[in-house]
């Protein structure tokens, strides 16, 4: 998907640079010229990130931000500062700004800040994510995983390794993971298994998830069923 960067900057200059900028980097940019234009393009549109000139002409970069952080609390804002601007830049910062980039600056230095941006939004998107198979749900925020029964709902507490073994599971319910695959997952960073990890780790989880939780083909690897999905 294309992000859309909403671009705050009454100099014609770096504005053009910056929207062909990104523009080159595959990113699709509005331009508003000056704070109210800024206020009209928040108002109609949701975008993945805000390059915030603060000195504007009428209305500034500052209540442009404190205007949008009362209603938006998650659109990233990048500030464009001035070189002296320390007191702009923590005023930024402190009304709600996710970061800043020094004027006069080099485009590369504003694509790596929506680079980061991007990464700590998927980084949080990763953390927040719930999977399930209709039989249970893994919350890979806490570290969970809800066991749907009639009788009530039970919530099971994983470590590391049962997490990540679930995880990789959970993403795809009915689909058959090698021994190879697993252990990669669980091993990618270096540690050499035991033998027999694995399949310790699998007993752990079922004896708390129950013994049908995590199938078995032999031969081939582990799964988990493919369950009714949750809610229907
Ligand atoms: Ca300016």
């Amino acid at each position: 998907m294309t992000e859309k960067i909403l671009l705050v900057e009454d100099d014609p200059m770096i504005g053009e640079a910056v929207v062909n900028a990104l523009a080159d980097a595959g990113k699709a940019a509005d331009w508003a010229r000056s704070g109210w234009e800024a206020t009209g393009f928040l108002s109609e549109n949701k975008y993945d990130a805000v390059l915030l000139d603060l000195g504007l002409p009428g209305k500034d970069g500052m209540s442009v931000l404190r205007e949008l952080r009362a209603k938006d609390s998650e659109t990233p804002v990048v500030i464009l500062t001035a070189r002296d601007g320390l007191d702009d830049r923590l005023a930024g910062l402190d009304a709600g700004a996710d970061d800043y980039v020094v004027k006069p600056f080099h485009m590369s230095e504003v694509l790596a800040r929506l680079r980061a941006i991007e990464r700590r939004r998927q980084g949080a998107q990763a953390a927040s994510r719930v999977l399930t198979n209709g039989t249970m749900t893994l919350n890979c925020e806490t570290k969970t995983v809800r066991l749907h029964a009639p009788e009530g709902d039970k919530e099971v507490a994983l470590s590391k390794r049962e997490f990540d073994l679930m995880e990789a599971l959970m993403t795809r319910p009915g689909a058959i993971l090698s021994r190879t695959t697993l252990e990669e997952r669980l091993y990618g960073d270096g540690d050499m298994p035991e033998s027999n990890a694995l399949e310790f780790i699998i007993h752990g989880l079922r004896k708390k998830l129950g013994a049908n939780a995590i199938g078995n083909v032999r031969g081939l690897g582990w799964m988990v069923h493919k369950g009714r999905a949750a809610g229907r």
